[in-house]
């Protein structure tokens, strides 16, 4: 229908009016209404019943609503952090369009990222010619400082060989032969976005410092983020190292890449961790992860390549941020400053303040297994409960570390961790066994909708919600972001349910 340029109507409003709606009844009565209206609701409410969820719950072959990504976008997200680097996709064209706009529709920013776009022929006789020209053209165009390029489907099925494809581009002159083009094989039919991540993350820094290690340190220390998608914590974690005077490098920093500023002019590749520091980073005292299971052949690359010191530290909630700062104080001899101590106590503080709303009430939570372990353990210390908690790529190491957190809580006795399901074995898990609200990226929305269970949206990706992605997650400061949406989502929901006046409203109060 033709729409009046200087009145255009939103979509809600579009689709209200009256040539949409007939439309869509037509369309509904032609060509959907297979079954009765009696007979969809049977089915509907049938998907709700334990008898569903046994039968849900024995499907093998299939997945529906995947609680992850493919491995190219965790690739890309870690080769964004380094500074002025292009990544250079080996693959088809319709894989990079989605990595492209997922990344910018979570953060509503601009994600750049070429596409060598095979198609059949490359499908039958290889992609070398695809990576030869892709590189020339990425190169001279858009005139990036370092190419990191990662696999689609696609180019693993049929076998290409990056490492030999990037020397044959450059002995026939596409790029400089000293210009930095590391690389990872990232194959999606194994694992998934948080293997890129790592998968990327070990070929950029084993690119780059190569000849690069010295007898001496630096006295640095390394911290690795992982696939972390709160721009707030890159933040919020150079701001305590700041307070603390601990000279640091943070390998691949995307903070100001997906949160950079509208002043009139477009920049290609804003902020991100300088190359020449992420080649020094061999040289440090030891690297710090903020992430396990992000980082495992990472960390091991480290600990045996450059024979330095690795560790996991998570600092979410009181327990783990006094853990985190404890540690950097014992591994550097610097003194936890005043002001972080003060922040300490404004946290208990919040926590103290909201914790008779949450504590008792029953949660279930999916995610990433990183994500999963920290917001457990931060709602642990706030007396929640966890019932169903569902990672669809975390693994029986991620299993045994999640149930020793669970054990060690008296909250944590009636939890059941779901390796390997999806989004729709959420949803018999919800149904079957309601809990009092649930956590998880926007996916949940549709979970929300149908099972009428709060939802807290923490996680990747968030598409739905506006700016949740600037707050930090991390350290003292996060945890009041944390706790801020979770207890509020629970005093909305309070609201809601005791909002008919004369019926329900003698619990409407006021003051919360
Ligand atoms: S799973 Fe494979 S085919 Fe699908 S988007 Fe990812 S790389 Fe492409």
């Amino acid at each position: 229908m033709p729409q009046n340029p200087d009145k255009i109507v939103d979509h809600v409003d579009l689709f209200k009016q009256s040539e949409y709606t007939e439309l869509f009844k037509k369309k509904h009565e032609q060509f959907e209404g297979a079954h009765s209206d009696a007979e969809v609701e049977r089915v509907s409410e049938w998907t709700k019943s334990w008898d569903y969820r046994e039968k849900n719950f024995a499907r093998e072959a299939l997945t529906v609503n995947p609680a992850k990504g493919c491995q190219p976008v965790g690739a890309m997200f870690a080769a964004l952090g380094f500074e002025g680097t292009l990544p250079f996709v080996q693959g088809s064209q319709g894989c990079v369009a989605y990595f492209r706009t997922h990344l910018s529709r979570h953060y509503k920013e601009p994600c750049s990222a070429v596409s060598s776009s095979m198609t059949e022929d490359a499908a039958v006789f290889g992609g070398l010619n695809n990576m030869i020209e892709g590189l020339q053209v990425s190169y001279q165009l858009y005139k990036p400082k370092m190419i990191a390029v990662c696999t689609t489907c696609m180019a693993e099925v049929i076998g290409d060989d990056l490492g030999a494809f990037i020397t044959n581009a450059k002995n026939a002159g596409s790029i400089p032969k000293d210009f930095p083009v590391p690389f990872a094989h990232t194959p999606s039919f194994v694992g998934s976005h948080i293997t890129g991540y790592d998968n990327m993350m070990k070929g950029i820094l084993s690119y780059l410092s190569e000849g690069k290690k010295k007898d001496q340190t630096n006295g640095k220390i390394n911290f690795i983020p992982g696939f972390d998608t709160y721009v707030g914590n890159n933040r919020e974690l150079k701001r305590m190292l700041g307070l603390m005077d601990i000279d640091y490098t943070i390998l691949s920093d995307s903070s100001d890449y997906f949160d950079s500023p509208n002043n009139g002019e477009y920049e290609m590749y804003p902020g991100g961790t300088k190359l020449e520091d992420a080649a020094e980073a061999c040289n440090a005292e030891a690297t710090v992860a903020l992430q396990a299971y992000t980082t495992p052949k990472t960390r091991e690359y480290i600990e045996t390549k450059w024979n330095q010191k690795t560790k996991v530290l998570r600092p979410f909630g009181v327990k783990g941020t006094d853990e985190f700062l404890m540690t950097l104080s014992e591994m550097t001899g610097k003194p936890i400053p005043q002001e972080l101590e003060i922040e300490r106590g404004r946290l208990v503080d919040a926590m103290t303040d909201s914790y008779a709303w949450i504590h008792g009430k029953k949660f279930a939570i999916y995610g990433e297994p990183d994500l999963i372990i920290s917001v457990v353990s931060f709602l642990l210390e706030l007396g929640a409960e966890p019932v169903h908690i569902l990672c669809h790529n975390g693994d029986e190491v991620f299993k045994k570390e999640l149930q020793a957190i669970l054990d060690d809580s008296p909250f944590g006795k009636q939890a059941t961790i779901w390796l390997g399901k999806d989004l729709w074995h959420f949803r018999s898990l919800l149904f079957t066994e309601p809990v009092d609200f649930f956590v998880g990226n926007s996916y949940g929305k549709y979970l929300w909708r149908d099972t009428k269970i709060p939802m807290v949206r923490i996680g990747y990706p968030i598409f739905d919600r506006h700016h949740l992605h600037r707050y930090s997650t991390i350290g003292y400061q996060g945890g009041i972001n944390l706790l801020n949406w979770v207890v509020n989502t629970i005093l909305d929901e309070m609201d809601r349910n005791t909002n008919i006046t004369g019926v329900t409203d003698i619990s409407f109060d006021l003051i919360r």
